[in-house]
């Protein structure tokens, strides 16, 4: 299938421009010039002659209004029907479909709410502490835990605002904030004749701002009773809501075993290839095939995973500063490779890294035939990353993955303000050493601090310079 690329002024030098058949620029940097505009993106779709539309992960991609936009120009959305987009946009709708489809959902209301006292009686109802969130949500955006009654107005207040600011919909609502629950998500699949399977789960529990660093598949906290009741509870809410194509629904799984309903994307995830490495199934080709009409042509019963994936996001952002983006220059950027690794990304050394947008440079998926060497292969594969020029979580997600409570699959939303908040990097570190040097020698470049080497290293690491050795030790 060729493929045209879209990029805005920021992304002119985006490795996806160059792979692309052909690219269009569609603007400015700014989303609503380029990205977010609707107009825009048909144009060049009509200007190219394209077929059909894949709306990637984020902007206009569960959008209804988009979907709807693209299909009146003539062209086929590789998704969902705008119907079902509508039904499982927004979060209550979503959680008052999956109640009457016999799934459950986290405790909480049925409706948003903006009265502050009747805010305070739900609140009472569930009992505290509760999370406030956005109707209209994604991205953590309009999330906030409220433990007390004291902090809940103000809290209610700011959520709004930052809901009306981000989605242009103010409507918020309760649910019950559930203690370490762990993040287990159900790949669900649709075509336009009846048939809807689930492809088995991926467990995200390893999050920070409530959003996901670390996904994996299997879920280390699954039987096979369990994988079974969830994938069916999530194929139940896909035939109500009418889904067709790639969709994910995610849940909460409690300690106990109990799960409960979160939300429903309506597009491909990010963290899709853990899905696709286990199952040995390409999701974007089955995408295509089902938006052109074609039967699924795979049963439940077909669908057998095998092994173990994991995938570690590699964002430009500081783990040692709250995860705070950031952007500038790439130095060097050197990809990992080898049996079982895939590097889905999207840096090239001398690029910038555009503040306009969500850091997310690149995804490393290890797979293998168990959780335990799936661990050791990533683990080696975060070593051979080189990101160089902007602070990323390579070494932090090195030190996720080495401890012993994720070895153990020990794993909840809580896991990494638990066990990494004082997290500091490893100046001293022979990666920081070996890439300190490798940027000086080869490309005439001085570390960034976070690579310095120091006297400790100089002294004692094997990447010493080769002179300094031959003197010291013959
Ligand atoms: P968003 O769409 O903004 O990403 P989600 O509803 O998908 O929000 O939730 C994101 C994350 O927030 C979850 O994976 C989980 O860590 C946390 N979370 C959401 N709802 C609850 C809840 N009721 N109790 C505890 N944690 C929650």
């Amino acid at each position: 299938v060729a493929t045209v690329a879209v990029y805005s002024d920021a992304d002119r030098h985006a490795p996806h421009v160059v792979q692309a058949d052909e690219a269009v620029l569609l603007g400015d940097a700014a989303p609503s010039a380029s990205y977010l505009n609707i107009d825009k993106l048909i144009a060049a779709a009509r200007q190219t002659g394209a077929e059909a539309l894949h709306p990637g992960y984020g902007f206009l991609s569960e959008n209804p209004v988009f979907a709807e936009r693209v299909a009146a120009g003539g062209l086929v959305f590789i998704g969902p029907g705008a119907e079902a987009m509508r039904r499982l946009g927004d979060k209550v709708a979503a959680r008052n479909l999956a109640r009457q489809a016999g799934v459950p959902t986290v405790p909480g209301m049925d409706a948003p709410e903006a009265d502050e006292n009747r805010l305070a009686a739900a609140a009472e109802r569930i009992g505290y502490p509760v999370l406030i969130k956005a109707s209209a949500g994604g991205g953590g955006k309009g999330m906030r835990v409220v433990e007390r009654p004291q902090a809940l107005p103000e809290a209610a207040r700011l959520a709004a605002s930052e809901a009306q600011s981000a989605f242009g919909d103010g409507r918020i609502f309760l649910e019950k904030y559930l203690p370490r629950p762990r993040h287990v998500e159900i790949q669900v699949l649709g075509d336009h004749h009846g048939s809807v399977i689930y492809l088995g789960e991926r467990e995200c529990s390893i999050q920070r701002r409530h959003q996901k660093i670390v996904e994996e598949s299997p879920s280390p906290a699954l039987d096979a009773a369990l994988r079974r009741r969830m994938g069916e509870a999530a194929v139940r809410l896909a035939k109500a809501a009418g889904y067709t194509n790639a969709g994910t629904v995610e849940f909460l799984l409690d300690e106990s075993g109990d799960f409960y309903f979160l939300e429903v994307n309506t597009r491909l995830q990010v963290e899709h290839p853990v899905t696709e490495m286990v199952t040995g199934l390409d999701l974007v080709r089955l995408q295509l095939n089902i938006a052109a009409g074609q039967p699924l042509g795979i049963a439940q019963s077909d669908v057998a995973p095998r092994g173990h994936a994991i995938e570690c996001r590699i964002y430009a952002e500081d783990p040692a500063a709250g995860f705070i983006p950031s952007p500038g220059r790439i130095l060097l950027a050197e990809a990992p490779a080898g049996p079982g690794i895939r590097y889905d990304h999207a840096v090239v050394s001398g690029m910038e890294v555009p503040v306009h947008y969500d850091p997310l440079l690149g995804k490393l998926i290890a797979f293998a035939e168990t959780r335990e060497a799936c661990i050791a292969r990533m683990k080696r594969a975060l070593a051979e990353c080189v990101v160089l020029g902007v602070r990323t979580p390579i070494e932090y997600l090195i030190d996720v993955l080495s401890h012993s409570a994720f070895e153990q699959g020990k794993t909840h939303t809580h896991f990494l303000g638990e066990h990494f908040a004082a997290w500091r990097p490893d100046a001293a570190s022979d990666t920081a050493a070996a890439v300190g040097y490798l940027l000086e020698t080869a490309h005439g470049v001085s570390a960034p601090s976070g690579a310095a080497r120091t006297d400790q290293t100089a002294e004692f690491s094997p990447w010493r310079r080769l002179g300094r050795w031959d003197l010291a030790e013959g």
